[in-house]
């Protein structure tokens, strides 16, 4: 018994069938003796939907208008899902972000989340009412309706979680857990029982889509345990948490980033403050840059190559060549033919050769590596986009993945 967040993201809740089979969840928690509080995404493709609606009338729409028109979305399922639960004979509210006292920060289509006003949920728990709410969406402090990124409803339940002192935090989607690799490409991935924080972190931005970033961000800081599982069958997920007792496994996952571009400056003067008039140019336009190679200097010149998201790949080389004069390269050459493949796994911090294990397994691959960089936990290298598939097994292969 206790008080318990659960998240269902937009497939879950996509037709009337799906959502039966949550309300079924749902009320078979609250049955158990629990004080249940749901978090609901759009159904299906609905937030999509609504942008492509919104494009068919006026491309450039003021991000204020858009949060108007995307926060229905979720209005939509937070109300139908409460209708099921009615029918079913249990007592349940449904609250919108700003009824259930959602306050973010001002900026449309990204804000973060301020504070949460508590009083109203729980005031609707204590009358023994499930409670579902709507994710991704808040208010700002001119009382605008705000939305919080996409895929925003996993912070919104972990938000709520910590606010809540949850006992327990539910991502239910439709895989059922976190994976050592994508089960599409590697047919012998395997389920982790638990997965730290930073793990997660590291595998949500390099590509593995399970849960949002922010969510895992808001859930180390808050200490809140969360449960990925999936809403059609009925087995244990996986947990993110603090730390995970005994590091059984050296790596956690393989997995693949394929929003990403190399530019390469090249003849560069081999003087010093080059790199910072570069990186604090592409800081300045908000353009994030990943792995950085600079090599050696020869003849008073030198190359520096670095990665950035695919999405930014343009606005980086536009800029680089409005400041060409500034910047001082020969030329500058761009390769959107490349992908990112890391590997990440608290444990390789105290096991030396993990590395050369992964270089081993692309080298048995004959796959070229273009850069490699690395950290406590990850190593990641850029090779050429049709090997991305065949790096992953192949990787994942060299690694005893097994005894979980
Ligand atoms: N409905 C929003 C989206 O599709 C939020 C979410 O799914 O978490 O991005
Ligand atoms: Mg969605």
């Amino acid at each position: 018994m206790g008080l318990i967040v659960q998240k269902f993201g937009g497939s879950s809740v996509r037709d009337k069938e799906r959502i039966f089979n949550v309300a079924k969840i749902i009320t078979d928690t609250y049955k158990a003796g629990n004080e249940v509080v749901v978090v609901v995404s759009a159904q299906g493709d609905t937030t999509d939907d609504l942008i492509a609606k919104a494009c068919e009338i006026n491309e450039n729409a003021s991000k204020r208008e858009m949060d108007m028109l995307l926060s229905t979305g979720e209005q939509i399922s937070i109300s139908l899902l409460a209708m099921a639960i009615e029918k079913m004979g249990f007592p349940v509210v449904s609250l919108t972000g700003w009824q259930a006292g959602f306050l973010t920060r001002s900026n449309h289509g990204a804000a973060r989340i301020r504070r949460i006003k508590g009083e109203r949920v729980r005031r609707e728990l204590d009358n023994n009412n499930i409670v579902v709410v709507a994710g991704f969406q808040g208010l700002n402090r001119f009382d605008d309706i705000t939305t919080l990124g996409r895929g925003g409803s996993d912070t919104s339940a972990v938000a709520l979680a910590a606010e809540l002192r949850a006992d327990r935090c539910q991502i239910y989607t439709d895989v059922d857990g976190v994976y050592t690799a994508d089960p599409r490409i590697v047919k012998d991935a395997v389920k982790l029982d638990e997965i730290s924080y930073d793990e997660m972190l590291e595998l949500a931005s390099l590509g593995a889509g399970v849960l949002h970033n922010r969510s895992v961000e808001m859930a180390k800081k808050y200490h809140v345990n969360i449960e990925v599982l999936s809403s059609l069958e009925q087995k244990p997920g996986t947990i993110v948490k603090e730390a995970v007792k005994v590091e059984k496994l050296l790596i956690k996952g393989v997995t693949k980033d394929e929003n990403v571009a190399r530019i390469a400056l090249i003849g560069l003067p081999d003087t010093p403050g080059i790199a910072f008039k570069i990186f604090s140019l592409l800081a300045s336009k908000k353009i994030n840059v990943d792995i950085i190679l600079q090599s050696i200097g020869r003849h008073n010149t030198k190359d520096i190559s670095f990665t950035v998201p695919l999405s930014d790949k343009d606005a980086a080389l536009a800029l680089l060549h409005e400041k060409f004069d500034v910047v001082g390269a020969e030329r500058i050459e761009a390769d959107d033919n490349v992908v990112k493949v890391s590997i990440v796994g608290a444990g390789m911090q105290y096991n030396p050769g993990v590395a050369s294990k992964m270089f081993e397994a692309l080298y048995d691959a004959n796959i070229n590596i273009q850069m490699i960089s690395t950290s406590e936990i990850k190593i990641s290298v850029l090779i050429e986009r049709k090997d991305a598939d065949r790096a992953v097994v192949s990787i994942h292969d060299a690694f005893d993945f097994k005894d979980n």
